[in-house]
């Protein structure tokens, strides 16, 4: 007799956890960082992405030939938000790796700068 209860067959307990910050580029970012990603991300969802502009809605973005932080760290491939390729959660258009804009939250611990 086979009796298996098929709720233990049930491997989802209804309360997934929706929190993957430890895991994810989010969980290596300090306490006001985190809090500045959810504010991004919430601008992001309110007023759409940020355009590369100086202006109101833009992101001050700096391509790489114009970034001089790129051998301290801070260039858009180590920003919790580039996509990868040339891509950015919360900027549109084209993004070079060795870019940077105001926007950028990178962990501490890929910047080099000292102060
Ligand atoms: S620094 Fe970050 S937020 Fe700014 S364009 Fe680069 S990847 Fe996007």
């Amino acid at each position: 007799m086979d009796d298996e209860d098929p709720e233990d067959m049930d491997d989802s307990s209804g309360e997934e956890p929706e929190d993957d910050e430890e895991d994810g580029p989010k969980g290596k970012l300090n306490d006001r960082q985190k809090m500045l990603y959810d504010h991004y991300e919430m601008i992001v969802e309110e007023f759409g992405m940020f355009d590369q502009s100086a202006k109101g809605n833009g992101a001050h973005y700096a391509p790489a030939k114009l970034n001089p932080f790129v051998k301290e760290g801070m260039v858009c491939s180590n920003c919790v938000f580039f996509v990868g390729g040339q891509g950015c959660e919360i900027v549109k258009g084209i993004i070079e790796p060795n870019a940077i804009c105001k926007l950028w939250i990178i962990p501490e611990n890929l910047i080099t700068i000292k102060k």
